[in-house]
């Protein structure tokens, strides 16, 4: 359904500035935005994408990956298409790199997606599989409602909307789980096809700022962002800006999308990741797509005390009890219930 954007400026005559993400796409009349979901319709910008989902799905929390917020609780899971990146790599091409007519989306308003959750005995409602920023109007307003009723929220981002969008979000956002796939430009230009990567630094501090629960994944793809000092520095950045507590999940690559021909990334290249992250002190470093490691689980950072144990996106045992250890009473950075 088509929805009058929530930011934007007038630039030039007719033409105008989009203010959704860091883009920020200058339009002119008739034209579209970066993403192709935003449209210049007589100088009034307007969303394409207003509650047009593509997937639907119940998960638990754990799939997003989210680790330290409510561990096996359930969740309504929204999508709807298009994306401000293009990663050669992407598990969601189909959706993210939508053109319009290729694929199919059914509406669902905020108030239908919120009856969903609560009906189905979800805890929140995560915005994924595409960027969520993509339709932030209706991420906005659904974020809206789930609060009033109870249910928290959560935004699975690239992390490259903007400061002003995360504002008008902060009030109604609980988790901040962002993507951080490198720590260079170059990098970033490869993978994302963006150019500014300190801007998603910038909206990630300002989200931990603002009182957001923050998780950070880092998808390691070999020959694109497996360059140990560079992960070295992001390792250092999450201690730094988002404290030692920040879990930091290092996912293993799947061949996929253009990149098929890639192989999966070595187990060996995720564990010297990890010590990479323990090196700079972060307490929480986790190992994704390895099914039964060691490093899926949770274990205290000041006693070793294995804490939760996992097995893919299942909690398999949780000893925290009131936020602490139960052996050495440390409290464990996040929100266990
Ligand atoms: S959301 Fe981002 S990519 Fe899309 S039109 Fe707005 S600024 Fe451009």
């Amino acid at each position: 359904m088509k929805r009058e954007a929530y930011l934007y400026t007038m630039h030039e005559g007719t033409t105008v500035r989009c203010n959704t993400c860091q883009r920020r796409c200058v339009i002119p009349e008739g034209g579209r935005g970066w993403c192709g979901t935003r449209v210049n319709e007589g100088g009034r910008l307007f969303s394409l994408i207003y509650g047009e989902v593509s997937s639907i799905s119940i998960n638990p929390i754990e799939k997003k990956p989210v680790f330290h917020f409510f561990p096996g609780s359930r969740w309504l899971s929204l999508g709807s298409v298009g994306c401000n990146f293009r990663c050669p790599g992407c598990q969601n091409g189909d959706i993210a790199h939508w053109k319009e007519g290729h694929m199919a989306t059914e509406f669902l308003s905020p108030e239908d997606a919120v009856s969903r959750a609560t009906e189905r005995v979800c805890l929140g409602i995560s915005w994924t599989f595409n960027e969520p920023a993509l339709w932030f109007e209706y991420t906005l307003d659904s974020a809206k409602i789930a609060k009033e009723q109870g249910l928290f929220t959560n935004y699975v981002t690239n992390g490259y909307l903007t400061e002003e969008a995360l504002d008008m979000l902060a009030p109604s956002l609980d988790v901040f789980r962002v993507d951080i796939k490198g720590f260079s430009d170059r990098t970033y230009s490869r993978i994302g096809h963006i150019r500014n990567f300190a801007a998603i630094l910038a909206t990630t501090e300002k989200a931990k700022k603002l009182g957001m629960h923050v998780e950070v994944v880092t998808n390691v793809i070999p020959g694109y962002n497996d360059d140990e000092y560079e992960l070295r520095d992001l390792a250092a950045w999450i201690k730094a800006s988002l404290g030692p507590g920040t879990p930091w999940h290092v996912t293993r690559f799947h061949p996929h999308h253009e990149l098929a021909h890639l192989p999966a990334t070595p187990i060996a290249t995720l564990e010297r990741v990890r010590n990479l992250g323990k090196e700079a002190r972060l307490w929480y470093v986790y190992l994704g797509n390895v099914p039964g490691h060691r490093w899926e689980n949770t274990w205290c950072h000041e006693c070793g005390e294995l804490l939760i144990e996992r097995f893919i996106f299942d909690v398999l045992s949780n000893k925290i009890s009131g936020n602490r250890c139960p052996v050495c009473k440390a409290v464990i950075p996040g929100t266990f219930g």
